[in-house]
């Protein structure tokens, strides 16, 4: 299934069932034998979707031998220190008095629900509408609670997403802490831009913003995705990433930001995977993390 202007989805197809994919592999990372990460929310997440291969993965009955299991273990240590490094984010975030956060394309992302947000902190979630009303269904039936004020904003984003965020009492005058977490490929080169401008524009100096950026323009993504959907497919799940990201040339977000008024720090990916005790060997199944960047940057 190709991409449109105003394609929508739930939690089990298209560009949904990818927020379903990363929160299997953070489910399967929280359950490792030395967990980097608690996220005790993505397993009842995953299971109420009901895809049946993201199922059959959290429960075992994947025949992991041969490269499907390959990319499994590949995909959980990837999910493990991505969400590290954006729940790290957050805590600094707050620790440095910020009482606001946007979670762009939150997805299955359950931080609202289980990091230690300080009292009077407020937590805006930005997806499409049934990805939200999924997910906020779900924590009411299993009665998970917030640990934030959490705030929901149903739209797509590539729709005037600064209007809706407003309205939900968003207050630009604040600092805010943004996260875009696996999204950036998932929009058109210019959307992208213009999602920049758009948190630029709401955010009171002292903000922060968090994100990835690939440096080779998806186009190392884009050959790992083909291979990745080849497995899973054989393995009895048919989703083909490369479909539902926009490649070709895009601008470098550091150099965007820098130009737009933030002081921008980049590091290479497998950096922070290092620094989180996560080394990754240099094989073919890492190459694309060779050009992809995790980046953080403080508004002036
Ligand atoms: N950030 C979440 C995480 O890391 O678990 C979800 C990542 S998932 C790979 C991609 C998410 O982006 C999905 O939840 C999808 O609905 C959302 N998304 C992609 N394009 C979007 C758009 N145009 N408007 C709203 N949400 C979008």
């Amino acid at each position: 299934m190709t991409r449109t202007d105003s394609d929508t989805w739930d939690l089990a197809s298209s560009v949904g069932a990818t927020a379903t994919m990363v929160a299997t592999a953070r489910a399967l990372a929280t359950k490792e034998a030395e967990p980097l990460i608690q996220d005790p929310y993505a397993d009842p997440l995953v299971r109420a979707v009901g895809v049946d291969f993201f199922i059959r993965l959290l429960d075992g009955q994947v025949d992991l031998t041969g490269d499907v299991g390959t990319t499994a273990a590949m995909m959980t240590t990837l999910m493990a220190v991505r969400t590290k490094f954006f729940d790290d984010f957050f805590v600094s975030a707050t620790d440095a008095g910020i009482r606001q956060a946007v979670i762009l394309a939150s997805g299955l992302d359950s931080r609202a629900y289980r990091l230690p947000w300080p009292d009077g902190t407020v937590v805006y979630e930005i997806d499409q509408p049934e990805v939200i009303a999924a997910k906020t269904g779900t924590m009411a039936q299993i009665g998970a609670a917030p640990t934030c004020e959490r705030r929901t904003v149903a739209i797509d984003l590539r729709e005037d997403w600064p209007a809706a965020l407003r309205a939900a009492g968003f207050d630009p005058s604040a600092p805010t802490a943004w996260i875009a977490e696996g999204l950036l490929i998932y929009l058109p080169p210019e959307a992208q831009d213009k999602l920049f401008d758009n948190i630029t524009a709401l955010s009171a100096p002292g903000s922060r913003l968090a994100t990835e950026f690939h440096t080779d323009h998806g186009a190392g993504m884009a050959q790992r995705g083909a291979a990745m959907s080849e497995r899973w497919r054989g393995a009895g799940l048919d989703l083909n990433l490369t479909d539902l990201w926009y490649q070709g040339d895009r601008t470098s977000v550091v150099e965007h930001l820098d130009a737009a008024g933030w002081n921008t720090t980049a590091r290479p990916r497998l950096e922070v995977f290092a620094e989180y005790g996560r080394p990754l060997a240099e094989t073919e199944d890492t190459a694309a993390l060779r050009n992809s960047l995790s980046v953080t940057a403080i508004k002036n």
